[in-house]
C-alpha cells in the first residue's frame, strides 16, 4: 500500500490511466487492505509500461520537470528549494502570519495575507 501511495502522490499523467484501467477491472475501495489487489495493479501497469516499484522510489534532480509543476499554486520553486535547503540543516521558517517569507504566492497569485475577517 505505501508503494502505490508513493507512486500516486509522485506519479505523472499515466497515473490517471492505471487508476482508470484498475476501475474497469472491477479495483473498488482498493485503499482498505482487504479490497486491495496488489497482483491486478502490477498486471495492469505492466501492460501500461508503468514500474509502479522503480517510479515509487525515484529520485528527482533538483532541475527535473516535476509531475505537479503543472499546477500553479503559486509559490516560487527557486523558494521551495531554499526551503529545502533549510530543512537539511534543520533551519525552520517563521511562519508567514509572523513575517512574509516572499514565497511568492502573494505576487504569483495577485493576492494578499489576511489575518483574520
Ligand atoms: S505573505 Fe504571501 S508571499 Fe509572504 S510568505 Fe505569506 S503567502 Fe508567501
Amino acid at each position: 500500500m505505501s508503494q502505490l501511495e508513493a507512486y500516486f502522490s509522485r506519479g505523472d499523467a499515466n497515473a490517471s490511466a492505471l487508476i482508470y484501467d484498475m476501475y474497469k477491472n472491477g479495483a473498488y475501495l482498493e485503499s482498505w487492505d482487504e479490497n486491495l489487489d496488489f497482483n491486478l495493479y502490477e498486471k495492469i501497469a505492466g501492460k501500461l509500461n508503468i514500474d509502479i516499484e522503480k517510479e515509487a522510489s525515484r529520485e528527482f534532480d533538483v532541475d527535473d520537470k516535476l509531475p505537479w509543476d503543472d499546477i500553479n499554486y503559486g509559490v516560487d520553486k527557486s523558494w521551495l528549494y531554499a526551503e529545502y535547503e533549510k530543512a537539511k540543516k534543520a533551519v525552520s521558517t517563521v511562519p508567514c502570519e509572523v513575517k512574509c517569507n516572499n514565497c511568492g504566492v502573494c505576487r504569483n497569485l495577485k493576492t494578499r495575507k489576511v489575518l483574520s475577517v
